[in-house]
């Protein structure tokens, strides 16, 4: 029986280009891991889509003198490119200004209001005399409460992660105008009874979490082991956003946190209904349907709480006797890469864009390196010398001239076939045992999302290649013993054919190129498309992926003798150090 994987995607806004430190954090490792999960047969459903709300976006538009939903057009279709251009395969990329999303906003608002997991309250927020309005999170910032950080958010400190009311920051400065003594004017506002969620929260944290990263199993079992969890308010003094489906608060909007997490339940939902089987979300997420599903949530360590205590909070909150919802299985939660020792921030300009990366170097060169490079357990360093050393000296070196010389000796010197091999001796099944074996070894990585240990071993497993083939030399033992020569290039082959599969979560593209220039027919992975879909609230472009077509398995195939190859094209382009940056110009 396969499993249900659902693959959560922390949902991006849609206010910039996205930049690699972001890509190598959150978006590309899920797509390693779904890539994964549907070789070995996994029904994978991976959803995300553009946070279309809260203040990052009003920000923006508001900089540029556009309306929000401007700036939620262009950069949503800006990041979606990039998706199609990296292959990143969501079954399903929206974003949140949809009907379902609305919809299934007010239901779980509603349920939690009713169970009273919400309540009213009024608090006292930070205002702006001088530009006449409440400042709420990004409209504001100041020095961290916790760490003495100085450009701190009203809702959450870029350095350390805590989350904390606007109101707690020191010295704090409005965004909005110059105005040099901020307000405090009372408000009313819905809060989620967060101090109501900390026992049950905690007893789930002490179950079964073995298999989470220490980070985020710490920093939450810390959070919660405080029992100090208070309400925290989920609506806003603000125009945009999801509206509340309450009579009489048409004057403000719902958390953009608070609807954005149930993104992963709505665009499932959405996912379901283009599908044409309006409850098949329910496989992945009804703990009544499915308690086995497995739900994964792919985020940068900035989310960790609001994946690790407010999203469960909220589904916990929300599965009363008639309904349950699965909660997330593991938060795979990645640290910094930064660039030049600090952090990536379009604010401080040191980026490098997304789309911009992809149209300067092979999506799989990129996806090679930012592999390699994955904070998985600390923050990394991203440097371009690093970034030419390991596309020339790993990818290029170890493994597309293995692949290039091997293929084209074949095809030169026997007919352009898959030649056949004669007895094997024990030095050829050692190296096939091993090069099988890989199944099993890269297998445990991917599946226990340690994914640069996954590349590291697939790297092991090339080198071997390597080295059989040096200790063999079929291209001077061809003069001496043509037959001899033939089954030492049969089991290179078979090696690469394997090791195809077991690289091609991580370089899907080259892996298929691989695959056609063994004679190997039909796509490894299936299509991605886009298309526009509408409902009440509009039309907007989605990303989706059909795997119907995919022929990729997880196993070890038998390479057939006389199999013709296909057009043998270079792997991997050899990268020049002297001319990288010019590139992205
Ligand atoms: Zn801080």
């Amino acid at each position: 029986m396969p499993t249900n994987v659902l693959v959560g995607v922390a949902w991006p806004y849609p206010n910039g280009e996205k930049h690699i430190g972001q890509i190598a954090g959150a978006y590309l490792p899920p797509d390693t891991f779904a890539r994964f999960q549907r070789l070995r047969g996994e029904r994978v459903l991976m959803v995300s889509g553009s946070d279309t709300h809260g203040t990052p976006i009003t920000l923006a538009a508001e900089a540029v003198g556009k309306a929000p939903m401007e700036i939620v057009e262009q950069y949503h279709e800006l990041f979606v490119d990039g998706c199609l251009e990296m292959g990143i395969t969501f079954d399903l990329y929206t974003h949140t200004e949809t009907q379902q999303h609305w919809d299934t906003t007010h239901e779980m608002f509603t349920r939690h209001l009713d169970a009273e997991y919400i309540y009213k309250d009024v608090q006292s927020q930070l205002f702006d005399p001088k530009a006449g309005r409440f400042l709420p999170d990004r409209y504001v910032e100041g020095t961290c409460p916790f760490c003495g950080y100085a450009d701190a958010r009203g809702d959450q400190c870029d350095n350390c992660g805590r989350l904390y009311d606007a109101t707690d920051l020191i010295e704090p400065r409005s965004k909005l105008s110059d105005a040099s003594e901020l307000e405090t004017r009372e408000t009313e506002h819905f809060f989620l009874d967060m101090g109501r969620m900390n026992g049950p929260l905690l007893e789930w944290m002490k179950t079964d979490k073995e298999h989470w990263r220490p980070n985020v199993r710490n920093f939450t079992l810390g959070q919660l082991g405080l029992e100090e969890l208070r309400g925290r308010p989920i609506t806003r003094d603000i125009a945009w956003g999801v509206t509340i489906p309450v009579e009489g608060y048409d004057d403000k909007r719902i958390y953009v946190w608070y609807d954005a997490v149930i993104g992963y339940l709505s665009a499932a939902r959405e996912w379901a209904e283009l599908d044409g089987e309006a409850a098949a979300w329910r496989e992945w997420w009804d703990a009544d349907v499915n308690p086995g599903a497995r739900i994964y949530n792919f985020i940068g360590k900035d989310n960790i709480p609001f994946h690790t205590i407010i999203w469960p909070g909220m589904l916990q909150a929300y599965s009363t006797g008639e309904s349950r919802l699965n909660l997330p299985y593991d938060v795979p939660s990645n640290e910094y890469l930064n660039l030049g020792g600090e952090q990536f921030s379009t604010s401080r300009g040191n980026v490098i864009g997304f789309n911009t990366v992809l149209e300067a170097f092979q999506p799989d060169a990129v996806r090679y390196v930012l592999t390699a490079l994955a904070p998985e357990t600390n923050d990394v360093e991203f440097t371009w010398d690093d970034f030419v050393e390991r596309v020339n000296a790993e990818l290029v070196a170890n493994w597309g001239n293995l692949v290039n010389r091997v293929l084209g000796f074949a095809n030169k010197r026997f007919g352009g076939v898959v030649p056949t091999p004669g007895e094997l001796d024990d030095i050829d099944e050692a190296l096939l045992d091993e090069v099988r074996s890989g199944f099993e070894s890269v297998a445990d990585r991917y599946e226990a999302v340690q994914l640069r240990a996954a590349l590291i071993e697939c790297r092991r497993l090339s080198q071997r290649v390597n080295q059989y083939l040096n200790e063999k030399a079929p291209w001077t033992l061809v003069k001496t013993d043509e037959a001899a020569a033939a089954t030492a290039v049969w089991v290179a082959l078979q090696a690469i054919d394997w090791l195809r599969i077991l690289w091609s979560p991580i370089l899907p593209h080259s892996s298929q190129s691989v695959h056609e220039m063994l004679g190997r027919e039909g796509p490894l992975f299936g299509r991605q498309y886009t298309e526009t879909v509408s409902d009440a609230r509009g039309s907007h472009l989605v990303l989706r992926y059909d795997h119907t077509d995919a022929v990729g398995t997880w196993e070890s195939s038998e390479l057939t003798p006389g199999t013709a190859f296909g057009p043998l094209v270079p792997l991997f382009e050899k990268l020049d150090r002297e001319t990288v940056e010019d590139r992205l110009r």
